[in-house]
C-alpha cells in the first residue's frame, strides 16, 4: 500500500513537471483553435435561431412546446452573443499567450460551453427525457481544448453539480429524474477522461516533438562545426590547402570569364626551425597564429588567406595586377617584421620570404602554373638573403 502511494506520488509529480513543460504549447494551441472553432459554433447558433425563430412564427404549438422553443431560441441567441465575444477576443488575442485572456479565454469557453448545453438538457426535460446533449457537450469540450487534468476535473465537477440542480427544475417525474444524474454523471465522468486522455497524448507528442527538434539542432551545428574543420586549418583558423585549392580555381574561372587579373603570395617564414629549437614547438605554434593574424589584418577581406603546410602560406589577391600585389607582399612583409610574437616575455621577432606570382585573364593560366610560379620566386627570395619579396 505504501508502495503504491509512493508511485502514484512519483508519477504526479512527473506528469506536473511534464504538464509545466507544455503548458505554453497547449495555450497557444487552444487560442488558435478557439480562433478557429467559436466561428463554427456561432454558426451553428444561427442555424438554430433561424430554425426556431421560423417555427415560432409560422407554427402553431401547444403552450408547452412554443414555451421550449422560444427558450431554446433565446439559449441559442445568449449563445451566439456569448461565442461571438470569443470569437472576437481569440482573434484579437490568439498570440497574447502569456496574459491572463490567453490563459482564461479557453477554460472561459469551455466553462461557457457546459452552462449552454445544460441550458438545452434543463429546456429539453419539459418535452422529452432525454439528456443526449449534456453527453455530446462534455465530449465537444474535451475535444476542444487541452485542459490540465486538475483543471477540467474542476470544470467537470462544476458542470454536473449545475446540470443536477437544472434538470430538477424541469423535470418532474422522480425516476426519470434520478436516472438523467446517474447517466449525467457518467456523461461527465467520461468527457473527464476522454480529457486526460487526450490532455495527456498532447503533452507525450509535444515532449517528443521538442526533443526532436533539439537533437536535430545538436546535429546541425555538429555539421557546421564538422565542415568548419574539414575546411579550416587547425591551428590558425586559416583554409586549408584543400580549400584554399578549390576556391582558388574557382576564382581563376571567374577572373577569365571578367577579364580581371589574378596574384597569388606565397610566404615561408625564414629560420623557422630555429624558433622551435630555441623555444620550443609551442612558441613555435605561437608564431604561426601571429603570422596569420598579422595576414588576415594586412589584406582586403575579399583576398584569401591560406596555410599551405608547415611554416607556408598562400594568399590570393583577386583582381590584382603584379605590381600591386608586389606592394602588399612589401607592406606584408615589414609588417610580420614589427609584429614580433609575444612568447614568456620574450618578443619572438620572425620575419619571411614571399614569392609573388601573377596572371592576367587572357593567359588562361591555372593554379598548378600560379603556384609553381610562385614558388620559384620564392625559392629566389630565400636564395637572395630571406627576408624579401621577390
Ligand atoms: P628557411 O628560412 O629556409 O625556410 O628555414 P626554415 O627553418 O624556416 O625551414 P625548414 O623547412 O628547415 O623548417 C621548417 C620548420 O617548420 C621545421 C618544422 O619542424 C617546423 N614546423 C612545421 N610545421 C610546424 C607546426 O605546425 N608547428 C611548429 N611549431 N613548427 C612547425
Ligand atoms: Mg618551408
Ligand atoms: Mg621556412
Amino acid at each position: 500500500m505504501h508502495a503504491l502511494i509512493t508511485e502514484i506520488r512519483r508519477r504526479a509529480t512527473l506528469w506536473r513537471s511534464e504538464h509545466d513543460q507544455v503548458a505554453h504549447a497547449a495555450r497557444s494551441t487552444n487560442l488558435q483553435r478557439m480562433a478557429n472553432l467559436t466561428p463554427a459554433v456561432v454558426f451553428i447558433n444561427a442555424v438554430f435561431i433561424v430554425w426556431l425563430g421560423a417555427q415560432l412564427l409560422m407554427q402553431q404549438d401547444t403552450e408547452l412546446v412554443t414555451q421550449w422553443k422560444l427558450a431554446l431560441f433565446l439559449t441559442h441567441l445568449l449563445m451566439a452573443s456569448g461565442f461571438g465575444i470569443l470569437t472576437w477576443s481569440a482573434h484579437a488575442h490568439r498570440h497574447a499567450v502569456k496574459s491572463w485572456l490567453g490563459r482564461g479565454l479557453p477554460l472561459l469557453a469551455a466553462c461557457l460551453g457546459e452552462v449552454f448545453v445544460i441550458g438545452f438538457v434543463t429546456f429539453d426535460q419539459w418535452v422529452s427525457p432525454n439528456i443526449s446533449p449534456y453527453l455530446l457537450g462534455s465530449i465537444a469540450v474535451s475535444l476542444a481544448v487541452y485542459l490540465r487534468p486538475v483543471t477540467s476535473a474542476w470544470v467537470s465537477v462544476a458542470s454536473y453539480c449545475l446540470f443536477y440542480y437544472a434538470i430538477g427544475l424541469t423535470q418532474n417525474n422522480a425516476e426519470q429524474l434520478l436516472s438523467n444524474r446517474i447517466h449525467g454523471l457518467a456523461a461527465v465522468a467520461m468527457g473527464w477522461a476522454l480529457s486526460v486522455f487526450l490532455w495527456r497524448k498532447f503533452t507525450i507528442i509535444t515532449l517528443q516533438r521538442e526533443q526532436l527538434e533539439n537533437a536535430n539542432i545538436e546535429l546541425q551545428n555538429k555539421h557546421k562545426e564538422l565542415q568548419r574543420l574539414t575546411r579550416l586549418d587547425g591551428l590558425t583558423g586559416l583554409y586549408n590547402r584543400n580549400t584554399f585549392v578549390e576556391l582558388t580555381r574557382q576564382e581563376l574561372a571567374r577572373a577569365q570569364r571578367q577579364g580581371s587579373s589574378t596574384s597569388i603570395l606565397l610566404l615561408d617564414l625564414d629560420f623557422f626551425k630555429r624558433v622551435n629549437d630555441t623555444w620550443g614547438h609551442p612558441a613555435g605554434d605561437a608564431v604561426l597564429k601571429n603570422v596569420a593574424i598579422v595576414a588576415n589584418s594586412t589584406v582586403r577581406a575579399t583576398d584569401l588567406v591560406g596555410r599551405l603546410g608547415g611554416e607556408e602560406f598562400i594568399i590570393l589577391l583577386p583582381n590584382t595586377t603584379l605590381e600591386a600585389a608586389r606592394r602588399l607582399a612589401e607592406k606584408l612583409r615589414a609588417n610580420l617584421e614589427r609584429s614580433p610574437t609575444l612568447w614568456e616575455k620574450t618578443n619572438i621577432v620572425s620575419t619571411v620570404s614571399i614569392g609573388v606570382a601573377s596572371t592576367t585573364a587572357s593567359e588562361k593560366h591555372d593554379f598548378d602554373h600560379l603556384y609553381s610560379h610562385a614558388d620559384t620566386a620564392l625559392y629566389s627570395a630565400k636564395e637572395k638573403g630571406r627576408n624579401r619579396v621577390v
